[in-house]
């Protein structure tokens, strides 16, 4: 073999490395190797968590979400094409207090995705949402918590945070009852954790099973003395809590 075609081969094989290595952090040992890159609980001395939604707004669900949260602020990892759809939904949850951060434009894996698609996408969705909220996304989270090598780099370009999770209660699933949600939740409920839940899609019903959970979980966190926040206010440092 040509020292050429050689080279090209293991620069190939580089590039395919760098652009999907990083889909890796789905998985828990992983992610925790990851944390110095990528938001996956705060390290805070407050007793705060953040509750965070992925997927929506759906037109029917998020406004049914915005009633049961009440004043209880959340952060609302949107879909761009459903921002753009719904744009008095994200307007009135912002108005509320809640966080609007990026999802994506769609839900499809950035395993399957290019450099180049990845990077419309995301600057799409951020444009969206920044236009919609009046406030531009500071934290991203890829579909499925999958990561290729564009999206690691270019998130913080655009002033987003790489952000995944520290527990989530497998709420999209079929199987997965009501109490199963709020169990779950709250054993990942301890000081900074960031905790993934879904307001729209899975399987059906789903996202109504993640709503009839809510109020155990609000209670919940309550009785642990834990005080939900959006995400900004979970990072933000801690001369926040004494001003
Ligand atoms: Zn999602």
């Amino acid at each position: 073999m040509r020292v050429r075609t050689r080279v090209a081969i293991i620069g190939g094989l580089g590039v395919c490395a760098g652009q999907f290595a990083p889909a890796a952090t789905f998985f828990p040992p992983v992610r925790r190797l990851a944390e110095p890159w990528v938001l996956c609980r705060a390290h805070t001395g407050r007793p705060e968590v953040a509750l965070t939604f992925d997927d929506g707004p759906d037109p029917d669900m998020a406004p049914r979400f915005l009633d049961m949260l009440g004043r209880t602020p959340a952060t609302f990892f949107w879909l761009g094409w459903r921002v753009r759809a719904h744009r008095e939904i994200v307007r009135a949850a912002a108005a509320k207090g809640h966080e609007i951060a990026c999802h994506g434009d769609d839900h499809r894996s950035l395993a399957r995705l290019g450099p180049r698609t990845t990077r419309a996408g995301l600057e799409r969705a951020r444009d969206s949402i920044a236009d919609a909220a009046g406030r531009a996304p500071a934290f991203y989270r890829p579909a499925y918590g999958v990561w290729n090598g564009t999206a690691w780099t270019m998130a913080p370009r655009l002033g987003m945070q790489r952000t995944l999770w520290c527990k989530w209660a497998w709420d999209w699933r079929a199987n997965i009852t009501t109490a199963h949600i709020v169990d779950s939740v709250l054993q990942g409920a301890t000081p900074g954790a960031i905790l993934l839940l879904h307001d729209a899609e899975g399987a059906p019903g789903a996202p109504e099973r993640t709503l009839a959970a809510l109020p155990e979980i609000l209670d919940g966190l309550r009785d642990r003395g834990l005080r939900p926040v959006t995400l900004s206010q979970l990072i933000a440092p801690s001369a926040r809590a004494i001003a």
